[in-house]
């Protein structure tokens, strides 16, 4: 059960929270550890209230001296009445482990047996580890001690005390929000540095030792260079003393902001060859948690629905400061071309919801905002608010904001006021279309008469404020196409003519710089132009927002998937950005599968194979584009004899490390190809007894085309409650395939009777994750949607699936309609 806002706005009124004292005692082998907490917290004299807690059985409760009787803890929220001005709370309690991450997770690592354990609390799971006050603006110091295992090692927030045995104390943490609590504990791996008087550290699984020595250096590296970009860029220094970063298995977002220690999923330290854009992606995580530094943790948002406060901002903020302090340059490259259609695919949905939404109900309703509209859209929206204040204003009202609001909480208004003090402009007309309404805005160039057309959707028919460029290019002599000059429009009617009205070029980029947030839609002269032109411009970033836009040309049905799978035949072999070639591949994948029909799909699928190839062909050995193509055609191929030669080692190009990784993927492809099975999968797993191949071997075992494997796989995402969160969702992303959708025929009815009680078994995020991988999304008919509709007409559905199941059921509306 969520907490609501009413709930959390009454709580704020009633008690003011000071300090928790937290000792944990994790040495019990078995599913559950001790939790004794000391509270301390002031109150409306006589007032009642709640803590979140969930215990597996109560040992003792104590308010202010006196027990409390332990039925005053429901097994979900501890009540407790006449409370004093001070209170002290003292509860003793057994807690459950988790094994969905979220509370405190336990896994044990399948190569070595050793146990690792870490806390998440977010987004209102306080209450699985100790009774707390959980939301984020009753914030409180944190002192934490640990009894663990001797050999293990445990870091939290706070600075280690002392350490003796297995005995750890830790010092008390600045003010911060119960969600930003944790704690990482086992026999892990530690390195550590400084910078700039400010500790580091790196840590990781024992069996992951060698990869964490082998990139410590990058990591150290992009660390210092973005700790140093933030100083500059603020008033206020790194505010929570030492900075660590651990890998922590089976995580479920990418990354986690816990002042001092941030906590990353292990995927993102590679065992084996990666592409630059992958390493690219981990420096924008770097920098985006360290953004959260500021702007989620020393400010934090007051109630959930300015999540976009957290999220916006460090998405913004970690492309922007990757790109000005470390080696990685492309990341707004990246944005443009994948996180912008992230945003883009979200704001469409029948779930779109603002920027910055009024208000969130509950904590369900904000789970399910972490989307691409909380995101990406966020940032595109203040990449085009610097565009339109100017970056000088822009960050000096970021500082008044931090100034006025450390260690507290502040909202969108708060942040408002700064801004419009610092740059003298009323924001509020801005704010009221940008954040406050959802959806987007589409613009479209004709070239005579030169105009740009702005339109928006009739269920929300805002029109904004667009400053945009747009570039005009020419064939140079040479043969390349180059920017002639690039005009800076503020569109912010439904039609507006640029100033320079003469826009005759080889081809008209609208939106050139990719300055703001919209449905990009080329003037016909340009569009058509597009084959020949786009292997020729230079700039990457205006080649990705030309992919963007052809590749949402084709989601809404403008265009033909086999015009993309053309364009992509003939310009994807020469493009030298990595991301590119590794999103228009999975991009162009993805429609293929739900926008052609039976009877054209293979041969579109054999040409996106092909086009791989080729570009496997014509790159660097060795390089990131020799492994973005294999992996692209691995993915797409059907020639069973060339990958079981890859796999033995014959006829692999050169420089192509075929490492455990790759191995995977390649059998994972034959196993849904039918040219492996269970034995091979056993055998590969015997090689590789790790996380990474633990999770794979489920999600190959889900993918075996026999009626067997299948009910097997169904059984385990729909009721078995012991596998773990990550191994749950391997199993649902390996169930589904074109290639095998008459045997899986049965569970698109099964999916719709059964998901409602798959989501009583699991909880959050781990259900939220089962349910949208588990969506009979390549089961493309009239007869899905209408299972879907029936469904919804559910007045009892669960709200989390009723939004993945609208959602996923409004991208197959599109599929159907643009089917050719
Ligand atoms: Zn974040």
């Amino acid at each position: 059960m969520p907490l609501t806002r009413a709930e959390a706005t009454a709580r704020a009124a009633t008690v003011e929270v000071r300090s928790y004292e937290v000792h944990l005692d994790v040495t019990a082998s078995g599913d559950t550890f001790e939790s004794r907490t000391v509270v301390r917290f002031g109150a409306r004299v006589g007032a009642s209230t709640f803590l979140e807690f969930e215990p597996s059985s109560v040992g003792s409760i104590t308010l202010n001296g006196a027990s409390v009787d332990p039925s005053a803890a429901d097994g979900r929220r501890l009540a407790l009445a006449g409370l004093a001005e001070d209170n002290e709370l003292v509860v003793a309690a057994t807690m459950r482990y988790s094994n969905d991450g979220e509370g405190l997770h336990k896994y044990t690592d399948p190569g070595d047996g050793n146990v690792y354990l870490y806390q998440h609390l977010f987004i209102n799971n306080g209450g699985r580890v100790l009774p707390c006050f959980d939301q984020p603006d009753l914030k409180a110091s944190w002192q934490v001690s640990v009894t663990a295992p001797a050999d293990w090692k445990v870091a939290t927030n706070g600075a280690l005390v002392s350490q003796a045995g297995g005995e750890w104390r830790f010092a008390p943490t600045k003010p911060i929000s119960t969600y930003l609590a944790t704690v990482f504990a086992g026999p892990f791996h530690a390195l550590t540095d400084e910078h700039d008087g400010i500790p580091l550290a790196l840590y990781a699984r024992a069996s992951l030792a060698e990869q964490l020595d082998q990139q410590a250096g990058e990591l150290f590296t992009i660390t210092k260079q973005c700790l140093d970009r933030f100083h500059e860029m603020f008033d206020i220094r790194y505010p929570f003393g030492h900075y660590q970063q651990a890998f922590a298995p089976e995580f479920n977002f990418g990354a986690m902001e816990y002042p001092g220690l941030v906590i990353f999923r292990d995927e993102m330290l590679y065992r084996g060859a990666v592409t630059d854009s992958q390493r690219e992606s981990r420096a924008n995580v770097i920098a985006h948690e360290m953004a959260h530094m500021w702007f989620g943790d020393l400010v934090t948002m007051a109630w959930w629905d300015d999540l976009w406060l957290n999220e916006s901002f460090a998405e913004y903020l970690g492309t922007r400061v990757a790109a000005e302090a470390t080696s990685f340059k492309g990341t707004w490259t990246t944005f443009a071309m994948q996180r912008k259609a992230w945003g883009l695919r979200a704001d469409q949905h029948p779930s779109t919801h603002p920027v910055a939404p009024s208000e969130v109900g509950d904590t369900d309703q904000a789970l399910l905002n972490f989307d691409g509209i909380s995101y990406a859209k966020g940032a595109a929206t203040l990449k085009q608010l610097v565009a339109f204040v100017g970056d000088e204003a822009f960050l000096a009202g970021l500082n008044d904001h931090f100034a006025a609001h450390s260690y507290a909480n502040a909202t969108l208004a708060d942040l408002l006021r700064a801004l419009t003090k610092a740059s003298g402009r009323d924001l509020a007309a801005w704010a009221e279309v940008w954040l406050r309404q959802p959806q987007v805005n589409t613009l479209r160039l004709t070239r005579s008469p030169a105009s740009v057309q702005q339109s928006a959707p009739a269920s929300f028919p805002t029109l904004r404020p667009h400053k945009i460029g747009i570039g005009l290019f020419d064939r140079a002599p040479d043969g390349t196409m180059v920017r002639r000059t690039s005009l800076l429009v503020d569109v912010d009617a439904a039609e507006t003519t640029p100033v320079d009205a003469d826009l005759s070029a080889d081809l008209v980029l609208l939106n050139d710089g990719d300055l703001t947030y919209a449905k990009i839609r080329l003037d016909e002269t340009s569009a058509a132009a597009v084959p020949t032109v786009l292997p020729l411009i230079s700039d990457s970033l205006a080649r990705a927002v030309l992919w963007a836009s052809t590749l949402d040309a084709v989601v809404d049905g403008e265009r033909a998937v086999a015009e993309l799978v053309t364009l992509v035949l003939t310009a994807l072999p020469v493009e030298s950005e990595v991301v590119i070639i590794e999103d228009v591949l999975r991009a162009t994948r993805s429609l293929v599968d739900r926008y052609s029909t039976p009877e054209t799909r293979p041969a579109a699928l054999e040409l996106v194979a092909q086009a791989a190839d080729r570009l496997i062909a014509v790159s660097e050995p060795g390089g990131s584009r020799r492994l973005a193509a294999a992996r692209g055609f691995i993915g797409a191929t059907t020639d069973v004899a060339r990958l079981r030669g890859w796999l033995a080692g014959e006829g692999v190009p050169d420089g192509l490390a075929v490492d455990a990784d790759l191995r995977w993927l390649i059998l994972y492809r034959l196993v849904v190809l039918g040219a492996a099975g269970t034995a091979e999968i056993d055998e590969e797993y015997a090689r590789d007894r790790s996380a990474t191949g633990e999770q794979w071997a489920a999600r190959s075992r889900a993918a075996v085309p026999t009626a067997d494997a299948k009910a097997a796989a169904w059984q385990r995402i729909v009721t078995e409650v012991k596998l773990s969160n990550r191994l749950v969702e391997m199993t649902a992303s390996g169930f589904w395939h074109l290639e095998q959708i008459e045997l899986t025929a049965p569970y698109v009815a099964r999916y719709f009777a059964e998901m409602p009680d798959m989501m009583r078994i699991r909880s959050g995020m781990s259900a939220e994750k089962t349910a949208g991988y588990a969506y009979p999304e390549l089961a493309v008919s009239a007869e899905t949607r209408r299972l879907a509709a029936e469904l919804l007409g559910r007045e009892d559905l669960d709200p989390i699936l009723r939004r993945v199941v609208q959602d996923a059921d409004d991208d197959m509306r599109r599929a159907l309609d643009a089917r050719f």
